[in-house]
């Protein structure tokens, strides 16, 4: 049977990567088979369901789809909805990733099809627009659909009468993305993008770089995030220019470039954003800050950036407000690097505190964050013991072996238990 996964695009963000893992993941036997299905592109929806993704994170930055953009919303669905059920066969089961892709959810079952929803963004701290958002949301929850979330915590009260899934996400350590670099092929890698060599020596690449320095030798701090309010990009820049880091270390800021990413409109302010704030630093600062724009079309040519990054950078950060899950964190775990991240949304169930990285509270302010990448930057035997033990946490709960292991669990159980007989 085939798990056909419905999203809204290709490329560009977690919940792509997760896909492509899995349909590449040998399926034994074929008795569950992954496959994508990618939506249309509707820039109408994508503006009104990045409203939504905001407000289940409990921040209101414009209301509910409003009737206009409800019934968009709901032509959308329809139109691809009317594209996939011709795909479908007898024994095909309908995998919808976030809300944009939800109101397919009653047309699929409508026509019945087993469908099942998998949210990969919310908040444990429900607040009154998230609470609005997920009543909004449950009217598209047809009787029987399975509800999947990435960590208890982030169940809404709304799914009390579905049946509920927990998945963690994961990702795949043979992947360009995750797979071992040696030391010179990571210096390569940089040296194309130009965060290493000569200055004169040609850049030999795709992707944007906005830098007047260059690494040398000094000990990296990354953030690897889209450019989106909630990663706090202008946050990771400001504590480094606000404190000592600068003096000892240079920063890295990694995203993609915001035409690669068609479902995230706001990525393109935000980013102008971090660059006037870059624009604005004192030279001997804004030359050790970098800020990298990947073309994620370069498909192969992004993961080996971010892949190379992770493992040049001496400290890992991930200062989101919000995060469902994040794989930006996994990524880095898995790559034995030491993470400093805020304890907001499923980061505390991917990193034990002070065992396999550092979480800091969700209002910690510039000084906390600084002090903690300090902390790790001056102990490097406290900094590499946490990283080995982050890999080896990572590589035992969030790989794409466990988590097609869950979907077996889930769609096909009567195989998943022979298979558990058998192991
Ligand atoms: N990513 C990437 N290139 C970039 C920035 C991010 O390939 O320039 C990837 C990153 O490696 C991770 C995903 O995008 O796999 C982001 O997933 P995460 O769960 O951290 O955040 P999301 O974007 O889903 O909110």
């Amino acid at each position: 049977m085939k798990l056909w996964h419905v999203n809204t695009t290709a490329r560009g963000g977690g919940v792509a990567e997760i896909l492509d893992a899995l349909c590449r993941f040998p399926q034994p036997e074929s008795q569950l088979t992954h496959c994508r299905f990618v939506t249309s592109q509707n820039t109408d929806v994508f503006t009104a369901t990045k409203r939504i993704h905001h407000r289940l994170h409990g921040v209101d930055r414009g209301g509910l789809p409003d009737e206009r953009e409800h019934a968009v919303f709901l032509e959308f669905a329809e139109q691809n909805a009317l594209r996939l059920l011709p795909r479908l066969a007898a024994q095909d089961t309908v995998l919808l990733h976030d809300p944009q892709t939800l109101p397919l959810a009653p047309i699929l079952a409508e026509a019945g099809v087993p469908v099942a929803w998998r949210c990969h963004i919310g908040t444990a701290a429900i607040n009154n627009v998230a609470d609005e958002t997920w009543q909004y949301l449950s009217r598209f929850w047809p009787p029987g659909i399975t509800l999947i979330f990435s960590h208890q915590s982030l169940v809404p009260a709304q799914a009390a009468e579905h049946r509920v899934e927990i998945v963690p996400p994961s990702i795949d350590p043979a992947s360009a993305k995750n797979e071992l670099m040696s030391v010179t092929e990571i210096g390569d890698v940089l040296a194309s993008v130009g965060l290493t060599g000569p200055r004169s020596a040609p850049v030999r690449h795709d992707h944007e770089l906005v830098s007047e320095g260059r690494l040398g030798s000094d000990p990296v701090i990354l953030q690897v995030s889209r450019w989106d309010p909630l990663k706090d990009m202008e946050g990771v820049l400001r504590a480094f220019a606000g404190s000592a880091l600068h003096r000892s270390a240079q920063l890295v800021l990694c995203g993609p470039s915001p035409q690669s990413v068609a479902d995230d409109p706001e990525a393109k302010t935000v980013l102008e954003n971090v660059v006037r704030q870059w624009r604005g630093l004192p030279t001997a600062i804004r030359s050790r800050a970098h800020l990298v724009c990947t073309a994620l079309d370069d498909e192969v040519g992004n993961a080996r950036v971010v892949n190379a990054l992770q493992r040049r950078a001496a400290v890992v950060a991930q200062r989101s407000v919000q995060e469902g899950f994040g794989l930006t964190v996994t990524e880095a775990m898995l790559k034995a690097r030491p993470v400093v991240a805020t304890r907001v949304g499923g980061i505390p169930s991917q990193i034990a505190h002070n065992e396999t990285g550092l979480l800091l509270r969700g209002s910690a302010g510039d000084d906390e964050f600084s002090e903690a990448v300090d902390c790790l930057l001056n102990d490097t035997a406290r900094a590499s013991g946490l990283g080995r033990a982050a890999a080896a946490h990572a590589a035992q709960h969030f790989t794409t072996s466990r988590e097609a292991s869950d979907h077996r669990r889930i769609f096909a159980p009567s195989f998943h238990r022979n298979e558990e007989r058998i192991g």
